[in-house]
């Protein structure tokens, strides 16, 4: 038995630390199962906080396919070249392709499984043609609001299967003729009427477009003003316990409540500073 524990917080400066937050007003604490095949960590369930220290054994997972491979010798240019294969990046490849546009995706490794776990709305997914990528959906979604206030989405939200989404964005683009290039971009030129993307391998790849879906932390885009942007923090802890207080039907897709915290002044005076807003906690059928 496995559970999903995701955590979003708008910044930095205190959610690395910041406790899971279970239920324990409601519920019994769950019960970590240390001796199990995916957790074998020696961790104390005396502090949820804890589960933050742990340091997951991460075993790179690699989708199975034959990519057609950009070539030095091919000097044609692209319509589009995409930098990245993450989800945005082999969606856009994927959407673009479909619609006869030539396109190249620079990715160091093109077939490496997203390290995320995603969770979306599934009519959002069923609209994109994608309903068929979740690996276990919820009908309803609990809010918890306070400790006496519990709200109940009529909105069914699925655990996104990174396998299957990958596999599917990828599967189309090979079909639809796009070329991959293993590489990191080092940088872009942009000239008159095309752009060269330049790899850490040394080669040039000439394009009419270049978008940029190398994720947050891209270098590529350039800014007139110094950059301030929002955003948040995510973790995303898979445990394997042995019980666990959750109603099998419901996904908890929010929890507000921090009564967790009484004894911990000093994160809870944070905690209302820069409130944990959401937190996504599932329980995944067992494999
Ligand atoms: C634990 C966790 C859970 C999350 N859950 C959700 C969720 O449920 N829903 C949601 O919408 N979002 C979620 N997010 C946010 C998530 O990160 C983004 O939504 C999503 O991954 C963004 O996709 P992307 O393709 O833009 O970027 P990324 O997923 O960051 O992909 C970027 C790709 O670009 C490649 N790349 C980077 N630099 C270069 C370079 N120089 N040259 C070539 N390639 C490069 C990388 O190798 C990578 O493959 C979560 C994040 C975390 C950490």
């Amino acid at each position: 038995m496995a559970a999903l524990f995701r955590l979003f917080s708008p910044p930095p400066v205190i959610t690395a630390f910041q406790p899971i937050h279970f239920p324990l007003p409601l519920f019994s604490s769950p019960k970590i199962d240390t001796n199990s095949r995916k957790f074998r960590h020696r961790i104390s369930v005396s502090k949820f906080g804890n589960f933050l220290d742990l340091n997951p054994e991460s075993k790179p997972d690699f989708l199975d396919f034959d990519l057609p491979c950009f070539h030095s010798s091919d000097r044609s240019l692209f319509d589009v070249i995409v930098i990245g294969t993450g989800p945005a990046g082999a969606r856009l490849a994927e959407q673009l392709s479909t619609r006869g546009i030539k396109v190249c995706c620079v990715d160091p490794s093109p077939l490496s499984m997203w390290p995320n776990n995603y969770g979306a709305w599934v009519d959002e997914l069923h609209s994109l043609g994608l309903d068929d990528c979740f690996d276990r959906i919820w009908p309803l979604c609990s809010v918890f609001i306070d400790d006496s206030n519990i709200k109940f989405l009529r909105r069914p939200y699925g655990r996104v299967s990174r396998k299957k989404l990958k596999t599917k964005l990828i599967e189309n683009c090979v079909v639809n003729g796009v070329k991959f290039h293993k590489a990191k971009v080092w940088r872009v030129d942009h000239k008159e009427f095309e752009s060269c993307v330049v790899c850490d391998d040394g080669n040039e790849i000439r394009g009419s477009l270049v978008v940029d879906a190398s994720g947050f932390g891209s270098t590529f885009i350039e800014y007139d003003k110094p950059r301030n942007c929002g955003y948040q923090i995510a973790h995303g802890i898979l445990a394997e316990v042995e019980t666990h207080p959750f109603d099998l039907d419901k996904m908890v897709f929010m929890d507000w409540r921090d009564s967790h915290l009484g004894n911990e002044p000093y994160l809870r005076a944070s905690n209302s500073r820069f409130p944990t807003f959401f937190c996504m906690l599932c329980h995944l059928p067992q494999t």
